[in-house]
């Protein structure tokens, strides 16, 4: 019996096993992910903000598993050896494959800055975004005792999405976060460093700068055009003069970084002809020297033909590609020729807290309290994709505004 591989049980990997299960061919699967379960990466700011249970943002990934068809493995990738078709594991598993997905998602791209790994706090997975929570809670904590002013202050490094959706949650939490310090909300000091001047560019300029002015109105210290040059044990270091070179030091107990990511280690590790952990892969979606290997979601670069550029790496590609590679398997298991990969952006929306988002859904700008709306049903069919109605459903998320 032909036997497929997925390694990584994100939004790509989820979304190919679903397609692989329905199908009657008889072949078997083997899923292997880190975790026993999946967990939503684009929440994964608001558990770090302390505004989101991760709880409800995870599920067990054996409820998606068709045992009749698929083993489901809880171990680490460590490399895989695409001449012999094995996967290596950390327990020391080897693993064979006629057909393998490639599925392993980002981690943290630090860009070489130094103490950028060891002095700021990442957040890339459930246990870092958890871990970012309890920091900030432990820091408030801490202020209530000390009176240390730098323990209020809250650092997010980069003002990419992922930088705004997390500022837009920490000004959410922070009545929370001030009850703990003993404090007014307005004491907790939140403040972004970002290299550059122009932020959002996947939004036309006014309908960034609404999410920006928003968070500016709420309190949000905004320092752009600094690139960061390092992180100390408290305290980022930013130039303030490309000429001389001067830098500048913002001292703060909580440092969050969300400059950058890159795809997964493992891609560099097992020789794949990447660039950041990302492997510019063929039309149907295979490794360029390997038919067998599908490459999919942020481990993946496709072209887009209209901008020249690759698609950025988003949860909404990942889902189609890992939906793609799937059904090209299918039609290579019944001896078919594989088809090109073609996707179309349903836009995006940046959620800034529980109420606010904006964002283009198609070619429409979309602001506000709508706007919220809209994210939290793309969130919703994202994990109908991945997990059906039970999931959606269990983690009772017809409730929009919890
Ligand atoms: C805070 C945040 C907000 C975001 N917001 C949005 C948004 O609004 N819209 C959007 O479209 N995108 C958004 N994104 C981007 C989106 O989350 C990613 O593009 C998406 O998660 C990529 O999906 P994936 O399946 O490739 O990888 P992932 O979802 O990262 O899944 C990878 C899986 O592989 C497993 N894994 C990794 N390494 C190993 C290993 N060595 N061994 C075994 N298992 C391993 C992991 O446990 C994980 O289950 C956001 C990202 C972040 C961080």
């Amino acid at each position: 019996m032909k036997e497929v591989v997925i390694l990584g049980a994100g939004y790509a990997g989820l979304r190919a096993l679903h397609v692989l299960q329905a199908s009657k061919e008889a072949f078997h699967i083997t899923l292997v992910d880190r975790h026993s379960y999946h967990y939503e990466s684009t929440s994964l700011h608001e558990v770090a903000a302390g505004t989101q249970s991760k709880e409800k943002i995870t599920y067990d990934i054996q409820d998606v598993v068709d045992s009749q068809k698929t083993t489901f493995l809880e171990d680490e990738v460590t490399k895989i050896n695409r001449d012999s078709k094995t996967v290596h594991l950390k327990s020391g598993k080897e693993l064979t494959y006629d057909y393998l997905v490639v599925s392993l998602g980002f981690q943290s791209e630090t860009f070489g800055i130094p103490g950028a790994s060891e002095n700021a706090l990442q957040m890339v997975d459930i246990d870092s975004a958890v871990k970012v929570n309890d920091h900030l809670k432990e820091k408030m904590a801490e202020y209530a005792q000390t009176k240390n002013e730098d323990d209020l202050k809250i650092v997010v490094c980069g003002a990419g999405f992922t930088g705004i959706e997390l500022l837009g949650a920490l000004v959410e939490s922070r009545p929370s976060l001030a009850k703990i310090a003993g404090v007014k909300p307005e004491e907790i000091q939140l403040y972004c460093i970002e290299a550059v001047t122009r932020l959002l560019p996947m939004f036309d300029e006014k309908l960034g700068n609404y999410g920006i002015d928003h968070l500016v109105d709420w309190g949000v210290h905004f320092l752009t055009g600094k690139p960061i040059k390092e992180i100390k044990p408290g305290s980022v270091v930013y130039q303030v003069d490309k000429e001389t070179g001067a830098t500048e030091e913002l001292a703060a107990q909580s440092i969050i970084w969300t400059t950058g990511v890159s795809g997964s280690h493992v891609m560099a590790d097992s020789d794949f002809e990447q660039r950041r952990g990302r492997v510019m892969v063929s039309s149907d979606l295979t490794d360029p020297s390997h038919s067998e290997v599908y490459i999919v979601g942020d481990v993946s670069a496709v072209m887009d033909k209209e901008s020249n550029r690759p698609y950025p790496t988003t949860a909404q590609i990942a889902l189609k590609m890992g939906d793609w590679a799937g059904k090209n398997i299918l039609r290579q298991l019944k001896g078919e020729a594989t088809q090109p990969f073609t996707f179309k952006s349903l836009g995006s929306v940046a959620s800034i807290g529980n109420t606010h988002a904006f964002g283009v859904v198609g070619k429409t700008p979309v602001k506000g309290y709508p706007a919220s709306f809209i994210k939290k049903a793309i969130m919703d069919r994202s994990l109908f994709e991945t997990g059906g109605v039970k999931e959606v459903l269990s983690k009772g998320r017809f409730d929009f505004y919890h």
